[in-house]
């Protein structure tokens, strides 16, 4: 009869608590994949993913060309290469060769998720995706939601990000 009021007053207040630190915690990985983009030696753009499950970081990439290529990712006119994987793609091919398993992990990654990437992200049974910046073309969201995959902006302007207010 105890445990009955010890367990509804809990549950109460702990929902918010959770929400707060999951929020934390997703800036900080959020902020871990945009220092992790920095490993990209493209010009136009660098983007960063990192896959987490269990609080674990089980896979991380970052937009570039495929093993064994050459490490640039434009042309001579600065257009970028069709072979180019971005940061998506490279953190679940990576799992591929791991013995992880992505099956109702996270995805956080720097730019929203193109078409291309959501299905992978998708297929890799990957629950829910966070990313930092907004693209124009809204289809590989669209694709994601579909699929029932939650997906959640998230901005890194310093303004939005409330890890930062003690700093
Ligand atoms: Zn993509």
């Amino acid at each position: 009869m105890n445990n009955k009021h010890i367990t509804e007053s809990s549950s109460a207040s702990s929902p918010l608590l959770e929400g707060r630190s999951k929020s934390a915690v997703d800036y900080r990985y959020l902020r871990m994949a945009r220092i992790w983009a920095e490993n990209s030696y493209c010009k136009r753009r660098q983007v960063g993913a990192l896959v987490v499950k269990d609080k674990m970081i089980i896979s991380d990439g970052y937009n570039g060309t495929p093993s064994g290529f050459e490490n640039v990712c434009e042309d001579e006119e600065g257009i970028t290469k069709p072979y180019v994987l971005h940061a998506e793609a490279n953190a679940i091919t990576k799992l591929a060769r791991s013995g992880n398993n992505s099956e109702g992990s996270t995805l956080y990654v720097t730019a929203s998720p193109c078409i291309e990437c959501a299905k992978l992200i998708i297929q890799a049974g990957i629950r829910r995706v966070v990313y930092a910046e907004k693209y124009r073309l809204t289809d590989g969201i669209d694709l994601l939601t579909r699929a029932g995959v939650e997906v959640e902006y998230k901005s890194l302007e310093e303004d939005n990000d409330p890890t930062l207010d003690s700093i």
